[in-house]
């Protein structure tokens, strides 16, 4: 999925367009939507609650933003999460596409850490691009937490939907997790990077947004090249700022109750209940075997 940093300024675009959103602070929280989970307890060994990232992605999703929708002092968290729903499920399978899908077998671990790659290069590219500045940019964006008062109705809506208790609880303690891993893995001084040369594992080495594991492939696709939707087998050319400025349509659409929402994967855009979510395509046709080599020659490179 895009990272934290494409999210947050998407959502910040997005809310300009928004008229009622009384809180962006908020509202902003939300725009992590359900990664928070995946580094809960960071960097305590608490208990972990990882299976909630992929659940939220991949499970009763459409439920979920009704139920929020319908409680009125969750509008603005609502409003937020629809802008990560969208972006995730608008163009998590454009990066698959490019960066290839690895489902833990042999023939596609030569996709091992690409997919964290293109997330981090093309958060760097937006960073750059809307000129922010900073050392921890990315962790000063999603530095928050909820306030006192959402504690009820947020619990009430994650009960009813997944059966999780104790849902604002963790979620703030999620922050702190996401928060304190972004702010390690910004590297600004690049002594993780120069710590983590001797090592090998491309998931490892893509973690940092101070190692460029991309290089100089066409990030953007602005040239307009054909890549494949891994889970339709669909052909598209869409650039990736195409794909940004459809999904600010699409949010604000769907925020602004004029689109449904519908039950979608974040991961592939595709109802949920579809049978095409479980089969995801091992190798597009942008991305040929050669490729795809080089690609891993580079994370694991000198890059
Ligand atoms: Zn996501």
């Amino acid at each position: 999925m895009p990272d934290a940093a494409m999210h947050w300024i998407f959502g910040r675009k997005v809310m300009e367009e928004i008229p009622w959103i009384r809180s962006p602070e908020v509202f902003s929280f939300a725009l992590t939507g359900g990664d928070d989970w995946a580094l809960y307890g960071f960097p305590l060994l608490r208990k972990s609650r990882n299976g909630r990232a992929e659940e939220m992605h991949t499970r009763k999703t459409g439920l979920f933003l009704r139920t929020l929708e319908a409680e009125t002092e969750l509008r603005d968290y609502w409003a937020g999460f629809v802008c990560h729903y969208v972006l995730d499920s608008l163009c998590h399978p454009y990066i698959s596409a490019h960066a290839g899908v690895y489902d833990g077998t042999e023939e596609t671990r030569m996709y091992r850490g690409g997919h964290t790659a293109w997330e981090r290069a093309l958060d760097r590219w937006i960073l750059r691009e809307e000129g922010i500045p900073g050392r921890h940019p990315v962790s000063d964006m999603v530095r928050s937490r909820l306030p006192e008062a959402f504690r009820e109705p947020l619990d009430r809506v994650y009960r009813k939907v997944y059966g999780w208790e104790n849902a604002w609880r963790d979620l703030n303690r999620a922050r702190q997790g996401l928060t304190f891993f972004l702010w390690c893995v910004e590297d600004p001084h690049h002594i993780l990077r120069t710590l983590t040369e001797p090592m090998t594992h491309p998931t490892l080495r893509a973690l940092l947004y101070s190692r460029d594991a991309v290089g100089d492939r066409d990030l953007l696709n602005l040239s307009h090249g054909a890549w494949i939707h891994p889970w339709t087998g669909e052909e598209h050319r869409e650039s990736f700022p195409e794909l940004m400025e459809m999904s600010l349509r699409t949010a604000r659409e769907m925020i602004l109750g004029r689109e449904e929402i519908g039950n979608r994967s974040y991961l592939t855009g595709l109802e949920i209940g579809d049978r095409r979510n479980e089969h995801p395509m091992r190798q597009g046709k942008s991305l040929p075997e050669e490729a795809a080599g080089s690609q891993e020659v580079r994370i694991s490179g000198n890059v």
